[in-house]
């Protein structure tokens, strides 16, 4: 690990302007910054720590939610709001990681956590999201967790998170804050797919701060969250799901579909979701919106399997969120 010097801001306008000190970066849970440290993956030479900012509140805001960016994992999927108007986020959160990291674990950084590539963390491969220009391992290397959607020829990882992947699908946005001012970023808009530049994982500005997260009001019609991973105990997603449907009698009225576990960022399917509105409900059209968010996927070899394992997962989560609003 290179050394680093460390301070802890009394409040977020001194955490602003320390942020603006050459290589200073904004320590949080550390879940994932301490690890990608250990192996140089990252290198900052100041850590900025905001874990005792006060944004560990949970807010009602317009119908919806404020959830601070210090809210932890645990936190948030127990809040009795969350569990019954936000069901998808409660449990894509209890889906990630282990009950000592969710204790850990911020909201604010969860969005921000890098992807779990295993080339990513072995100093010793080319790797562009790590070492941009050096090329990427994972294309002709092992590719079983990778992507299948909105890859490039320079970088075919995913984002490793599950409780993005719900903020997708419930339309949440991202507050953040720097020296400049205040602004919102749609959560379709946060995350980058990674074209030429792998390194970038968001459309975060330098020294902007995460300080929020802000859920808008509940939407109608059951939602349900499914992972698929190697292991039930702890694992990142091969495929998930975060899927909500809301009948009208017998029609779908409309449906929201978000996959994680196949490309660089949550992956909103808004063609399988236009094609479901105002159709019969029926296990033919569920299984057509499986195919259709799947449509234009590539494997690279290893991870082919996903593509017909993302379509089924996609018809099953629809299936059980439209059973929920039945029930
Ligand atoms: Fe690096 Fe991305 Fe390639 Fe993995 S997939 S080796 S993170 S460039």
């Amino acid at each position: 690990m290179r050394a680093f010097t460390y301070e802890r801001p009394v409040d977020l306008a001194a955490a602003l302007v320390a942020i603006g000190q050459p290589g200073a970066k904004f320590l949080a849970g550390g879940t994932n910054l301490l690890d990608l440290m250990k192996i140089e993956a990252e290198t900052p030479r100041h850590l900025v720590d905001v874990s005792r900012l006060p944004f560990d509140q949970i807010a009602d805001e317009n119908g919806g939610l404020r959830i601070g960016a210090m809210v932890t994992n645990t936190s948030l999927a127990g809040d009795v709001r969350v569990r019954e108007h936000y069901p998808m986020l409660a449990r894509a959160v209890l889906n990630g990681a282990s009950g000592q990291l969710r204790n850990q674990a911020t909201t604010g950084g969860n969005l921000l956590q890098r992807t779990r590539c295993y080339y990513f963390y072995d100093p010793s491969t080319p790797c562009n999201k790590r070492a941009p220009g050096t090329g990427c391992s994972a294309l002709q290397g092992f590719n079983r967790i990778h992507a299948i959607l909105g890859a490039s020829d320079a970088c075919i990882a995913v984002h490793p998170s599950d409780m993005a992947v719900a903020m997708a699908a419930l339309d949440a946005e991202v507050e953040v804050q720097s020296a400049k001012g205040k602004r919102r970023i749609k959560i379709a808009d946060f995350h980058r797919l990674p074209e030429g530049t792998p390194q970038k994982d968001t459309n975060l500005n330098a020294g902007e701060l995460i300080t929020a997260v802000i859920l808008p009001p509940p939407p109608a019609g059951g939602q349900v969250y499914r992972k698929v991973r190697d292991r039930a105990s702890f694992d990142f997603a091969l495929v998930s799901v975060a899927a909500l449907v809301d009948l009208d009698g017998e029609k779908i009225r409309s449906a929201r579909i978000a996959l994680g576990g196949v490309a660089h960022k949550p992956w909103r399917a808004l063609e399988a979701e236009g094609q479901l509105a105002g159709v019969p409900l029926s296990d033919d059209a569920l299984a057509a919106a499986g195919e259709a968010a799947v449509k234009g996927a590539q494997g690279h070899g290893h991870n082919d399997f996903k593509i017909p394992l993302a379509a089924r997962t996609v018809a099953r989560a629809l299936t059980d969120a439209a059973q929920q609003r039945k029930a």
